[in-house]
């Protein structure tokens, strides 16, 4: 199943609700609560809930619904509030030597904000006191139920689906300090969508999916999910060790070798650029870039 969150009212970003596509093509949708009125407003709900998903799939498999094309939705991003979302730094042995850090015995992890979120075709925000915004492809996953202490065997059974991250990082920020977080959390600068994949139209724990980012274009991270140094079951091990996990809590994995500030010569996202981050079987994510508007 693919499902996404969407504002039916673009101007009011308030409001959002769940759909579903017809099939892997993502051509096609329907609202959820449209044709069942019970389900819950939030993806995070429905996820959550077992007997909903159960529903969602039910109402895919229905025969003449009156599915509408794709074109022109307003995406949210795929979960818009999670209580957390955690984040692993140097998780691609080429990434971390790129920057010149040495092969990690750990991960870096660090936190994002939801302030920081927007949905697919939605504009990645260049703030009036950086110019220096970075794309970073990774895969995303999110939890589908409270969990601690996930063990190798059973912690793929948190995962309630993928999805598609645009980890966007001011650079000089990030380097203000020996943390990153401050460079990692201007608002609207990570890209989330455009839609959650269940597990069961992906290889186990999402392993040799090709990344890809582009910018206008061209080619600048082409890697693949085998090189992760912590897969998402090490990951989810790894974490639950620290947290309980709730449903919609998300995890992005790390990007591999390519970002804009390790080129020579540096390359920083613009006004008026395009990036799109796609996963093999997951899709394309796609943002462009835009100037801060006063508010
Ligand atoms: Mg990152």
């Amino acid at each position: 199943m693919r499902l996404f969150t969407y504002y039916p009212n673009p101007s009011n970003q308030q409001d959002t609700r769940v759909g579903i596509f017809k099939d892997a093509s993502q051509k096609e949708w329907i609202a959820l609560s449209g044709v069942d009125a019970n389900l819950p407003a939030t993806l995070l709900e429905i996820i959550a809930t077992p007997l909903w998903m159960k529903r969602a799939k039910e109402i895919q498999a229905q025969a003449n619904l009156s599915w509408k094309s794709a074109d022109g939705i307003a995406f949210a991003p795929v979960i818009p509030k999670p209580e957390k979302i955690v984040c692993m730094g140097l998780n691609y042995a080429d990434h971390a030597k790129e920057g010149g850090h040495a092969r990690p015995d750990y991960p870096s992890f660090f936190m994002r904000v939801p302030s920081s979120l927007l949905g697919h075709e939605q504009p990645m925000i260049v703030p009036p006191v950086s110019d220096k915004l970075d794309y970073e492809a990774e895969l995303a996953f999110v939890i589908g139920k409270r969990c601690h202490r996930l063990t190798k065997e059973n912690a793929l059974e948190a995962v309630a689906g993928y999805s598609i991250f645009n980890d966007g990082s001011l650079r000089d920020y990030q380097r203000k300090s020996t943390q990153w977080t401050i460079g990692k959390n201007f608002d609207q600068t990570g890209g989330f969508g455009p839609c959650l994949v269940t597990p069961d139209e992906l290889p186990g724990a999402a392993h040799g999916l090709r990344i890809q980012s582009r910018l206008n274009g061209k080619i600048m991270q082409d890697s693949n999910t085998e090189h992760f140094l912590w897969g998402v079951v090490e990951t989810l091990v790894l974490i639950s060790e620290v947290m309980t996990l709730e449903p919609g809590d998300v995890v992005i994995t790390g990007t591999p070798a390519g970002v804009g500030y390790a080129r020579t010569p540096p390359v920083f996202m613009q006004p008026g650029d395009t990036v799109e981050i796609e996963i093999d079987g997951i899709g394309i994510l796609k943002n462009s870039i835009a100037k801060e508007v006063a508010r």
